[in-house]
Order: structure tokens, then C-alpha cells, then sequence
């Protein structure tokens, strides 16, 4: 088998995890290159010290004496801010990126491996939401070059081998609901951080579950999904499926339905996307059809979960929309994690903020740069 040389940015979060277990469990198949974190120092010193990459960033350098003192190996070159980290990304010496950021700041780091001609698998959804025009640009068709983590994306991809692509007719992207599926608008005013957090199927990084439970989620997701498979906003559907079986589903021009399926495990879609197009064993639970059971689809409820017609809205509006939907997003999120607006402000925050947009701006990477920074003092400063 040829070995990977594998670099992991977003290491000490719930996907890069997870992706580090893939690599402990395939001894001689990756070689870890690089490894990036934030805040984390503890578990990135304990990652280099496990996996000996050549180079590892912490973004955040506001422990860098103690995180250098928990390092026990020499050969690993230390790196400190979001420059470094764009740089390593776009930096020769691995043959996947796996972009396992958390928001905006995974946007640059994709752009520059993609610049650069590396292979990135790609966790980081806000990057093609807010970026995808330009980040499509360096990818032909195919998907070799940026191969999707996100399981929705994974389960479309899995359908998609072997098809003519040009017979695609809809795409059917599917959503657990989250934890507040069943409450009423009158409940839904009272949620807190803690009921937010409580996702019934998977269990992610905080920013990714409230997205979950204000279904934004699935908003980013059909937008990441119109860019990574080059199809029109109006052949992108979301439906609720609550047992989290079918990942997606994909319909083609002569009516059949092909629909991926498996335990809620992100373990499956990140190994997917660092083999790719090659499948190999993943020590897992599997699905027991033996057992009774039912797979249910309800419609999406764009009353109680208004991020997502935000999100399907800004698609159609396109340009720098989606840019100023994901900005408002994490600043509206991070202010619920920290209590100081409710879980129903979230949309208001984020409709604010693209209601006030200046609409002409092209998409470039200053302007999306600017947007970004205007977008989150804005969203800061909403009083809801
Ligand atoms: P986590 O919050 O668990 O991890 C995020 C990673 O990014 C951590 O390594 C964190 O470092 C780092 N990070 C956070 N902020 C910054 C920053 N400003 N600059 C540089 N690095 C930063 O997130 P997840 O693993 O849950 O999600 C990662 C991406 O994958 C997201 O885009 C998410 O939407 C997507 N995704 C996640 C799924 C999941 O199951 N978790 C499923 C599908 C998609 P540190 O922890 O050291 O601070
Ligand atoms: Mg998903």
C-alpha cells in the first residue's frame, strides 16, 4: 500500500481525533507531516510526541512556553499563528490535507493547499460556503482534488461512483433535526446552551452542534453541497430523517434513488476521504437488519428553524451572501455559547447582518477578508 503523507489542520478537535485514531489503527499507511491547533496545547504536545511530525502549529501562542516544554522530540519543527498555519497548508511535503478547522478560519488554509496543487479532504464546510467560487476554480472536475469529510457529502460522493454525473437530477441531503426536531416555537424560546448542546445522534465540536440545533447545519451544507458537486441551488433538497441512517441520497434522470447508509459514525466519511477512491476495513459497529426497525423522513420546518431558510436564501442570493451568512453565524453562535443572547436571537443576529450587507462587493479574497471582519463587529454588536 502507498504511504500518505498526511497533514492534519484542526488536529486536537473532534474530527482531527478521530482522524488521528484512523491513522493509530493503519500502522504504516500515513505518515503524519504536519499537526495544527488553536487552544489545545496539552493534546497537540501529546499528538507530537505520539506522531512526530515534521512541523506543528498552535494558532494561539498565548501558552507557547508551556506547550514547548511538554514536547519530548527535537524533530519537530514549532509554529505559531494563523500565517504559519495558512503557510504549512500550502507547504510541499504532504500528499493530503486533511482540513479538520473549525469557521472562517479554515478558509485561507484551504485556498493556499489548493493554490499550492495539494489533495485536501475537506471537514471545514465554511470554507466552500463562504469561498467556493474561488476555491472551485483550482478543481477540475472529478473529485480528486477536494474529497468531502462532511457525511452528507460523503454519502452523495459514495452514490456518485461509477455514475455519469450529467444524469444527476436532485440531490437529497438528509438532516436529523437535531435535538429541538419536536418542540413547539412557544418551547423553543426557553432552550439553553446546555439543551443546544444535546445532539441525540452525533457527538461534534460545540460550534458544529448548534448549528446542528438551529439546523444551519444543514443550510451550510447545501451550499457546501452546490460546490463541491456543481449543482444548481434548486436541486438541493434537505429532509428530516431522524435515525441518521441515510447519509444522503441522489436521484438520476431516469428515477432511481441511490442512498448511502450506516451507524452515525464520522469515522466512516473521514476515513472515506484519506483513502479515497479506495475502501478499505474500518473497525466499526455495524447496521443489524435483523432488527425491526424504521426509517422516517418528515419535510424541513423553515418556521422553527429559520437559519436554514437564511442559509438557502443566501445561496440563491449568491455573491458575497453566504460570506456574510457564516460570519454572523459563528459571532451569533459564540455569543448563545456565552449566554449573552438567546438561542431564537441567532437568526435575528444573522438576518441583521445580510439585511445591512453592501450587496455589490465581487467576490475576491480581500473583499471576503474585509467582509468577514465588518460582518463579525456587526454581529457583535447587535443588541437583539
Ligand atoms: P472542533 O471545535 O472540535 O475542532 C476545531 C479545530 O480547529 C480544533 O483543532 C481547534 O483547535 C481548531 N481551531 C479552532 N479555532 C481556530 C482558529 N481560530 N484558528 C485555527 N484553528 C482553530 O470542531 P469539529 O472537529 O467538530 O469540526 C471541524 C469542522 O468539521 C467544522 O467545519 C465542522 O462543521 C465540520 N464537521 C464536523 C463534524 C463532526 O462530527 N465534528 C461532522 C461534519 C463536519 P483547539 O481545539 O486546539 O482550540
Ligand atoms: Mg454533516
Amino acid at each position: 500500500m502507498k504511504l500518505t503523507k498526511l497533514t492534519i489542520l484542526g488536529s486536537t478537535g473532534s474530527i482531527g481525533t478521530q482522524a488521528l485514531e484512523i491513522v493509530r489503527a493503519n500502522p504504516g499507511q500515513f505518515r503524519v507531516i504536519a499537526l495544527t491547533g488553536n487552544s489545545n496545547w496539552k493534546l497537540l504536545a501529546e499528538q507530537i510526541n505520539e506522531f512526530r511530525p515534521e512541523i506543528a502549529v498552535l494558532t494561539d501562542d498565548a501558552n507557547a512556553a508551556q506547550f514547548r516544554a511538554a514536547i519530548k522530540v527535537e524533530s519537530t519543527t514549532l509554529m505559531f499563528g494563523q500565517a504559519e498555519l495558512a503557510a504549512v497548508a500550502g507547504s510541499a511535503g504532504h500528499d493530503l490535507v486533511l482540513n479538520a478547522l473549525v469557521g472562517f478560519s479554515g478558509f485561507i488554509p484551504t485556498l493556499r493547499a489548493l493554490e499550492a496543487g495539494h489533495k485536501v479532504a475537506l471537514a471545514n464546510k465554511e470554507s466552500l460556503v463562504v469561498g467556493g467560487e474561488l476555491l472551485t476554480r483550482y478543481v477540475n472536475s472529478g473529485h480528486d482534488r477536494l474529497i468531502p469529510v462532511d457525511s452528507e457529502h460523503s454519502a452523495i460522493l459514495q452514490c456518485l461512483v461509477g455514475e455519469p454525473e450529467k444524469e444527476l437530477e436532485k440531490l437529497t441531503i438528509t438532516a436529523s433535526g437535531g435535538p429541538f426536531r419536536t418542540w413547539n416555537l412557544e418551547r423553543m424560546r426557553k432552550i439553553t446552551v446546555k439543551d443546544a448542546l444535546n445532539h441525540p445522534n452525533w457527538d461534534m465540536g460545540a460550534k458544529i452542534t448548534i448549528d446542528s440545533a438551529t439546523m444551519m447545519n444543514k443550510g451550510l451544507e447545501i451550499i457546501e453541497a452546490h460546490w463541491f458537486f456543481d449543482v444548481a441551488p434548486e436541486k438541493i433538497e434537505a429532509v428530516v430523517h431522524p435515525q441518521s441512517i441515510i447519509h444522503s441520497m441522489v436521484t438520476f434522470t431516469d428515477g432511481s434513488t441511490k442512498a448511502q447508509m450506516g451507524l452515525p459514525d464520522m469515522k466512516l466519511p473521514i476515513q472515506y476521504a484519506l483513502t479515497y477512491p479506495g475502501r478499505q476495513y474500518l473497525d466499526t459497529p455495524r447496521l443489524d437488519w435483523s432488527k425491526a426497525q424504521q426509517l422516517t423522513f418528515e419535510p424541513v420546518d423553515y418556521e422553527r428553524f429559520p437559519c436554514l431558510k437564511l442559509a438557502v436564501e443566501a445561496l440563491a442570493e449568491g455573491g458575497m451572501a453566504p460570506a456574510v451568512l457564516n460570519a454572523s453565524n459563528e459571532i451569533a453562535v459564540a455569543r448563545f455559547l456565552n449566554e449573552e443572547i438567546s438561542y431564537i436571537d441567532i437568526p435575528r443576529v444573522v438576518r441583521h447582518c445580510l439585511e445591512s450587507r453592501d450587496s455589490n462587493l465581487e467576490v475576491t479574497l480581500d473583499n471576503l477578508i474585509h467582509s468577514d471582519k465588518e460582518t463579525r463587529i456587526k454581529a457583535k454588536a447587535f443588541r437583539a
